[in-house]
């Protein structure tokens, strides 16, 4: 057996690096692998307005960067070469295979978020990176006097159609339904700004291409059935995430699309295993509960250690 740890941090997104914190201020060997960029999801988010303690707001790329050495400088041990590829439970502990390694870790806490849905439709897997995208952030500027759509009636939709009118020329925002489910202030927001077209109960149907690009998109009525192609130059779908869960699909309870079923400290019903942030199954899922729930899943973490320890 390789490398002991007391606690295994896996994901280095907002969840996993505020648990990061927690566990090396407590002086327990706390290593966070994570082989992407630190920062997780917020990395693409272009601004983040209800992060406490920045009142103007924070680019998520911003907020990512100070979490991330907050970590580093409360002591905790970053993996970043080869991601972990597997977990099993070897008596009270958990291994992990790392490459031609493996971790022995007292608990684990999944912290490996989530990923953007995809559509689905015909033209989407075609024209990703032509002009379908996921991350108005990294491929907005692209777009700067050009006329986009963005698919979604979430938080993630209506705050980056917001952000995409900063730069395009229109932005078309489109929702299957005639309710949006985003928070209230950025409903408000998108209706009064001058370049958004709300296109409600429409749900999209096909991606067109042209040369090798984005053309189109062709919508379908949810009412009536009749359809309608706007001519855009790009897509942003924002249409929900999935839990990245497989690794411990075999150890605990998962909910309905993955998400791993925690209790009120986090704990999976696999004991050990904790859970936070994207990836975890809880409502309102916002970079502020993913760091109190980082937070959480250590605390408790680290008393289950110390009762296990009392035992022996
Ligand atoms: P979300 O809240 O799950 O919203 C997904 C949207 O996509 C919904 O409006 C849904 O429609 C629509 N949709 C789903 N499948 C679709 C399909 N096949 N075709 C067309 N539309 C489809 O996802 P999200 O906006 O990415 O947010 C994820 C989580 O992060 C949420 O908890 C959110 O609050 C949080 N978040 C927070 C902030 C912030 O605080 N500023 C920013 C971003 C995200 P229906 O409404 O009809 O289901």
């Amino acid at each position: 057996m390789g490398e002991v740890v007391d606690i295994a941090i896996i994901g280095g997104g907002p969840a996993g690096l505020t648990a990061g914190i927690y566990g090396a201020r407590a002086r327990a060997k706390t290593v966070v692998f994570e082989t992407g960029l630190t920062g997780g999801q917020i990395v693409s988010a272009s601004w983040v307005e209800n992060y406490p303690g920045f009142p103007d707001g924070i680019s998520g790329q911003d907020l990512a960067d100070h979490i991330s050495l907050q970590a580093i400088n409360a002591g905790a041990e970053f993996r970043t070469l080869t991601p972990v590829e597997a977990i099993r439970v070897e008596g009270r502990d958990f291994v992990l295979a790392v490459g031609d390694d493996e971790v022995q870790a007292k608990v684990v806490i999944l912290a490996t978020g989530a990923i953007p849905r995809r559509l689905g439709i015909p033209g989407e897997a075609e024209l990703a990176g032509r002009g379908v995208s996921w991350c108005a952030t990294c491929d907005g500027p692209l777009y700067r006097d050009k006329t986009v759509a963005v698919i979604g009636g979430g938080d993630s939709a209506t705050q980056e159609a917001l952000y995409l009118a900063k730069i395009a020329k229109d932005v078309h925002l489109v929702h299957r339904r005639s309710e949006f489910r985003a928070t209230q202030c950025l409903q408000d927001r998108c209706l009064i700004e001058t370049r958004i077209d709300m296109h409600l109960s429409r749900i999209p149907v096909e991606i067109l291409g042209e040369g090798g690009k984005v053309s189109g998109l062709r919508l379908r009525s949810t009412e009536d059935g009749s359809e309608e192609i706007l001519a855009v130059d790009g897509v942003f779908e924002f249409v929900g995430i999935d839990a990245q869960s497989a690794l411990v699909a075999d150890l605990c309870a998962l909910a309905e699309q993955g998400f791993v079923k925690v209790d009120h400290n986090g704990l999976s019903s696999c004991a050990g295993l904790y859970a936070a942030g994207d990836v975890a199954d809880y409502d309102l899922k916002q970079v502020v509960t993913a760091c109190a729930r980082g937070a959480f899943a250590v605390y408790h973490a680290l008393h289950y250690l110390d009762s296990r320890d009392a035992a022996e």
